[in-house]
């Protein structure tokens, strides 16, 4: 027997019944955006692997080890998946000198892709949406990012998140407390595991990211670098903090939240739920000052999020915001040659007028068509006859009311779908 091909684990397929809850988050989402002035960009999903190393850092777990890269040996270039969003769009507005014509307001969405252990809410390819606000440098934009997720939350009908908000500071205050992370992970070095111990001096801050039970209370005594902090990232800070208490947005503090991702300072934060287990961080992002110029433009602030699409999807269904596709209005059953004329012709008339009218193909006795009908879900059939052709009326029957059947012609038909 032929050997049965199957998707590559972790990458999964949408089936029908589940695609239209995508479309309605994806719809919500474009609508979303265009409240707050934020503009689509669509780049490439490869990208030259330089590009993601050079912005998400060499020592982070998603170059280590997550990253899809291969040779294209067509050429021999060095190519991969993208991981993420943010540095794509970064390189794109530079290419293109975007920023020319002033700050923007930028999103993307799609797949990205990771290889990591598929579990629930953990997946291989997965999809972002990802916002990027470039050329600001003010926390006005940092809390405008936040506060527009409080209302897109609302949008989908999703409740219970919690907000965590935290600063990384300027490039001073991190190297400041590089150094004092490492010297105190010096003096605690026995209890390091093994890649905290590796990590010790290309990358300590992602020690204090471990979930090794056993390093929690080392991690929990660390310095803090909201301790640390210069005093322009902690006005800036402070700020924030205040617009979202001005616009009534809850959040709490976390002086441990470090991103995995090395290109963040001062602002950082993530929407984080409680109902999904262990994957439970839906949303998250920060400011990142140095990407530009770090991807090879002149210098330029920015700040942005990307969200988990799938967690989110997840969390709506939790939050019982299920969405089912709307079954159509009408399946035309027809039988005859003038009948099946007639049926085309109706057909698009209906649609004509917005109607989702399913006409039935492949022939077969009007009972069989009137059970596909009724499997179809529409609220109505319609029975076509070359009786009914004739007179150019048709037989409505509801398929979810015990109503009379009645022939009607069809601007009554539209009539009643409408109402
Ligand atoms: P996590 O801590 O869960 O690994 P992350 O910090 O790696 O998340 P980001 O790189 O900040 O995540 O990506 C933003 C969002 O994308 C996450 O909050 C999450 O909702 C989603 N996400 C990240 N990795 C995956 C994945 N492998 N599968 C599904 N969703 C993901
Ligand atoms: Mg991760």
């Amino acid at each position: 027997m032929t050997k049965i091909i199957k998707a590559v684990r972790g990458m999964n397929d949408t089936l029908p019944d589940e695609a239209y809850q995508w479309q309605f988050f994806e719809q919500t989402v474009q609508d979303w955006l265009a409240m707050y002035g934020y503009r689509n960009i669509r780049t490439p999903i490869v990208e030259q692997s330089d590009l993601f190393v050079r912005s998400i850092g060499e020592v982070t777990d998603i170059v280590e080890k997550e990253m899809y890269c291969f040779v294209d040996h067509l050429n021999n270039d060095n190519l991969a998946l993208r991981p993420e969003g943010t540095a794509s769009c970064v390189r794109a507005v530079i290419e293109h000198n975007l920023l020319y014509g002033g700050p923007q307001r930028l999103y993307y969405s799609g797949p990205m892709f990771r290889h990591e252990r598929p579990q629930k809410g953990r997946y291989r390819q997965f999809h972002q949406v990802g916002v990027e606000a470039l050329g600001f440098s003010g926390p006005d934009i940092d809390a405008e990012l936040i506060i527009m997720c409080a209302r897109l939350w609302q949008m989908l009908g999703i409740t219970g998140l919690r907000l965590e908000i935290g600063t990384l500071g300027n490039a001073e205050s991190r190297a400041l407390h590089r150094a004092r992370l490492i010297k105190y992970f010096q003096q605690h070095v026995d209890a390091l595991d093994e890649e905290a111990g590796r990590r010790l001096h290309t990358n300590p801050l992602r020690i204090l990211d471990s979930k090794n039970p056993q390093m929690q209370s080392i991690i929990e005594q660390a310095p803090r670098l909201i301790d640390d902090l210069d005093e322009e990232s902690r006005l800036h800070f402070e700020t924030v903090q205040q617009i979202l208490r001005d616009r009534g947005v809850t959040f709490e503090i976390n002086p441990r939240l470090v991103r995995g991702l090395d290109y963040y300072n001062r602002t950082v934060f993530e929407w984080i739920t409680d109902k999904l287990g262990a994957q439970g961080a839906v949303c998250a992002g920060g400011r990142y000052d140095g990407l530009v110029e770090q991807v090879g433009g002149k210098p330029a602030p920015a700040c942005g999020f990307a969200m988990g699409v799938e967690r989110l999807l997840a969390l709506m269904q939790e939050c019982g915001k299920a969405i089912a596709q709307p079954a159509p209005d009408i399946y035309i059953v027809h039988q005859g040659v003038q009948a099946t004329e007639y049926a085309w012709q109706a057909a698009e008339h209906l649609r004509d007028a917005n109607c989702r009218v399913v006409l039935h193909c492949g022939g077969g006795s009007f009972k069989a068509q009137m059970k596909k009908a009724d499997a179809s879900g529409a609220r109505y059939a319609m029975i076509i006859g070359d009786d009914e052709a004739l007179a150019r009326q048709v037989t409505l029957k509801s398929l979810r009311e015990f109503t009379d059947q009645a022939r009607v012609d069809l601007n009554t038909v539209c009539e009643l779908i409408r109402a």
